[in-house]
């Protein structure tokens, strides 16, 4: 069973985000706002390469680089905490003998992070988007976290809240998908408004799911 990190196992906290870029921004002596659409504009490439590289490209002086990715490290520590019955649910899977697996697209602060957080060597597998240059949905990441795991697609499961056309992205390499979406919230991907696929509104519901 493979997990999606944000938006499934943690929230993403966006205000939180926003500080984190208003700080930068500060730091830097740049207009915030400016700063923001900058930052948000540089997802992609944040996402499949090191920070350094992203920051140096946008202007960063060389002396404040490490600086600006320590303050990300700090941000996002704060922001991988685990949803409510996230982490027993992962602990439960395991029990259940299942293979743990994660595919996140995300910056190398997730990874740099990660051992310190309540997830550390819960998964089996752990596929950061930063890591193998590769980011949802290319086939190749999910096809990378199979192999890794020593699972068929087929024979795999993936959980995420849609982002990044992930769900469909695991279905084309034959791996069957679930839905995870809160009921009060309204759906920010179209992929979520048409799914038809199975679905369930907190990690915990997993456990019924596959009881059923
Ligand atoms: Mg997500």
């Amino acid at each position: 069973m493979i997990f999606d990190l944000w938006e499934t196992l943690v929230d993403y906290d966006q205000a939180a985000g926003r500080a984190f870029q208003d700080r930068v921004a500060e730091r830097l002596g740049r207009d915030p706002d400016e700063f923001a659409a900058l930052w948000l504009e540089g997802r992609p490439s944040r996402e499949s390469g090191t920070l350094r590289e992203y920051l140096l490209g946008i202007g960063v002086a060389d002396e404040l680089v490490d600086e600006v990715v320590a303050l990300r490290r700090d941000s996002t520590r704060i922001l991988l905490a685990p949803r409510p019955g996230a982490v027993e649910t992962v602990v439960e899977l395991r029990r259940r003998g299942y293979r743990l697996g994660l595919i996140t697209v995300c910056s190398e602060d997730v990874p740099d992070v990660w051992g310190e957080t309540a997830f550390a060597d819960l998964f089996d597998v752990t596929v950061f988007s930063c890591s193998v240059g590769l980011r949802k949905p290319d086939p190749r990441i999910y096809r990378l976290a199979c192999e890794e795991l020593g699972v068929e697609p087929a024979d795999a499961l993936f959980v995420g809240d849609g982002a990044n056309d992930e769900l469909a992205g695991a279905e084309r390499v034959g791996m069957r998908a679930v839905l995870i979406h809160r009921p009060d919230e309204e759906p920010p991907w179209d992929e979520v408004r048409e799914w038809q696929g199975p679905r369930i509104t907190a990690i915990p519901q997993m456990l019924s799911f596959l009881d059923e």
